[in-house]
């Protein structure tokens, strides 16, 4: 029983001991260290980077619900999830603020439909507004409702898209909106998008004024869309700058 004792105490210390050395590697005036992921491309699906929340990584729903309530519906396939039409929209159980969202998507290899019709999923952060996900590789449909436009207000900068059934990334920051000193909010929430590496929309108001978080969510238009490699690495307040 001592023994037991003693070797609980021993332990304690141990661990006590690496949490210290842990706090006195850090020093708060500068960046925290992150080890960065690897950018997913059309051959291999990425990895995130050490800080974010990973959200799906091909395996399970535990994170996952329908926005209707309940599991979802849509299926597991090849390491991604696929949209099953009329199983309804999907969303993450808990709900996220600013910052950075990542996810690879791909449309259809198999070409149907049209203009809206083809390929057609959509990317929430906060519940909306929606980054638009369509199969816009020759494709025409409205400029403010194709890949990358934020829908039905924002066209995309450029028209990025891969072809059907490659994969593709958008990397979505969503900024806070901006106060003044005095607390009055002077810019509501914005967007960033980056479509494949490439800026299509660069920090377009989206938002309400006030701080707010919200579900990710992840579209079903009926058509079999899938997403892989989903990740948020939440917003951080920056270090001051130099005096
Ligand atoms: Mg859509």
């Amino acid at each position: 029983m001592k023994t037991h004792k003693n070797l609980f105490i021993f332990s304690l210390s141990l661990f006590t001991f690496s949490a210290f050395a842990e706090s006195a590697k850090q020093d708060s005036s500068l960046p925290p260290v992150v080890t960065p992921g690897v950018y997913g491309n059309p051959n291999k699906v990425g990895k995130a980077p050490s800080d974010a929340i990973v959200l799906f990584d091909g395996t399970n729903f535990n994170l996952w619900e329908s926005t209707k309530g309940g599991e979802v519906k849509w299926k597991l396939i090849d390491g991604a999830m696929e949209v099953v039409r009329g199983t309804g929209t999907i969303q993450t159980k808990k709900k996220l603020g600013y910052g950075q969202y990542h996810v690879e998507w791909r449309t259809p290899d198999e070409v149907k439909g049209s203009g809206q019709g083809r390929g057609n999923s959509g990317f929430f952060p906060l519940g909306g507004p929606e980054v638009q996900v369509l199969d816009s590789y020759k494709n025409s449909t409205y400029s403010h409702g194709q890949a990358g436009s934020i829908y039905n207000r924002y066209p995309p900068l450029v028209n990025a898209c891969r072809a059907p059934g490659v994969w593709q990334t958008y990397d979505v920051i969503v900024h806070a909106p901006v106060q003044d000193k005095e607390g009055k909010y002077i810019r509501k929430s914005a967007y960033t998008v980056l479509h494949n590496g490439v800026l299509i929309q660069d920090n377009m108001e989206v938002g309400g004024s006030k701080g707010k978080t919200g579900n990710l969510r992840l579209q079903d238009h009926g058509n079999p869309v899938r997403y892989r490699n989903i990740w948020h690495r939440p917003y951080r307040d920056p270090l001051p700058m130099k005096k």
